[in-house]
């Protein structure tokens, strides 16, 4: 099944990259043909089901990780935090795109 692996226009395969770097869901450009491109996914839904809470639990995981490794140094936790969350944070989007190239189907966004 590549739906979610081919451009529905030009029927070239769009890559992983072109989902990840995506700033949203429905902002993916097919780097083939230009074409805008959304999954067929609930876009409120996945919001409030996955990206909330797995935002709030990378983020608690962010600061916990670093106050634990730098409490007794005198280096602020909140910039390793943030670099701690970045990286949770594209690992994140990795896995997402991963799925949904592989389980949803791709639509042209009109
Ligand atoms: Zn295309």
């Amino acid at each position: 099944m590549d739906e979610g692996k081919r451009c529905p226009w030009c029927k070239e395969e769009i890559g992983l990259w072109a989902v990840i770097k995506a700033a949203w869901p429905t902002m993916i450009k097919c780097p083939a043909c230009g074409s805008k491109l959304t999954y067929e996914i609930r876009l409120g839904r996945f919001l409030l089901t996955q990206v909330l809470p797995a935002g709030l639990v990378m983020a608690f995981l962010s600061y916990a990780f670093s106050y634990l490794i730098l409490k007794k140094t005198a280096v602020n936790p909140l910039w390793f935090a943030l670099l701690f969350f970045v990286i949770l944070w594209s690992l994140f989007e990795f896995i997402i795109a991963v799925y949904w190239r592989k389980n949803k189907k791709l639509k042209i966004l009109i």
